[in-house]
């Protein structure tokens, strides 16, 4: 089975994934933890992309997809994907119909988590991660359960994204609203998009997902 996650920032497409992950056996694929693990590296590279990332803006169409394909080419995606994060662009959805096919893979899902942009901002603005593994958690909704250590991999670590402070946030709504929803009519006319509701609590969001891939 393979999926695609998608919706604005804050969403809880990562929160979703993990738990798919976990419940399905299949691989997260999220450009946005890729790319972050590219500035960690230091090249040249990574600095550019940083330095964008940070501005709210988006990677170009070129370097996100060349980063997808290969994972997508590697064999712990034989089992199934949860895209996170990508397609963002019509070019990329396109892209990834085009590398699909080529390693004759198929689309199950497009599952659109809505949610309206008060909640966003009080999700991104209280959000922050585990440094080890990623994990995304909330200082309100979703604290760790054993005080400061991740219930995923045990660290003690956590970081703030600077994408999430107000300029970067209002900067990525506008970049969501004008590339990113443009490619829903696309997966439409497809009839794989099914609309959930994100506002939901975290919970409740798994078991609209899991409804929508029972069906
Ligand atoms: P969120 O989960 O909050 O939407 P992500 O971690 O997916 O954020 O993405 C963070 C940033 O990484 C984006 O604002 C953008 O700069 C870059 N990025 C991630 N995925 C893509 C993509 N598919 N195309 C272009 N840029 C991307
Ligand atoms: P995305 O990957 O779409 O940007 P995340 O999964 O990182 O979103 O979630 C954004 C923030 O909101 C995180 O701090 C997360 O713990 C929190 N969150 C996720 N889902 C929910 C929910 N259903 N209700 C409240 N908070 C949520
Ligand atoms: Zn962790």
């Amino acid at each position: 089975m393979n999926l695609i996650l998608l919706g604005p920032p804050g969403a809880g497409k990562g929160t979703q994934a993990k738990r798919l992950e976990q419940a399905h056996g299949l691989v997260q694929l999220a450009t946005g933890d890729m790319l972050r693990a590219e500035t960690a590296s230091g090249s040249g590279l990574g600095r550019r992309i940083k330095a964008v990332m940070d501005s709210g803006a988006l990677v170009s169409d070129e370097i996100v997809i060349e980063v997808i394909e290969t994972r997508i080419a590697g064999s712990d995606a034989k089992n199934g994907v949860i895209l996170d994060g990508f397609p963002r662009t019509i070019p990329q959805a396109e892209a990834l119909d085009a590398m699909l096919a080529r390693h004759e893979l198929k689309l199950d899902r497009v599952i659109l988590m809505e949610v309206d942009e008060a909640a966003l901002i009080d999700r991104l603005a209280g959000r922050f991660s585990c440094r080890s593994c990623g994990a995304s958690y909330h200082e309100r909704y979703n604290r760790p359960k054993q005080g400061g250590r991740c219930d995923v991999c045990g660290a003690f670590e956590f970081v703030y994204r600077p994408d999430d402070k107000p300029e970067a946030v209002a900067r990525r709504f506008a970049v969501y609203r004008e590339q990113t929803a443009p490619i829903l009519p696309y997966y439409e006319a497809k009839g794989i998009l099914s609309r959930i509701d994100g506002m939901a609590e975290i919970d409740e969001v798994t078991r609209q997902i899991e409804a929508v891939i029972a069906r």
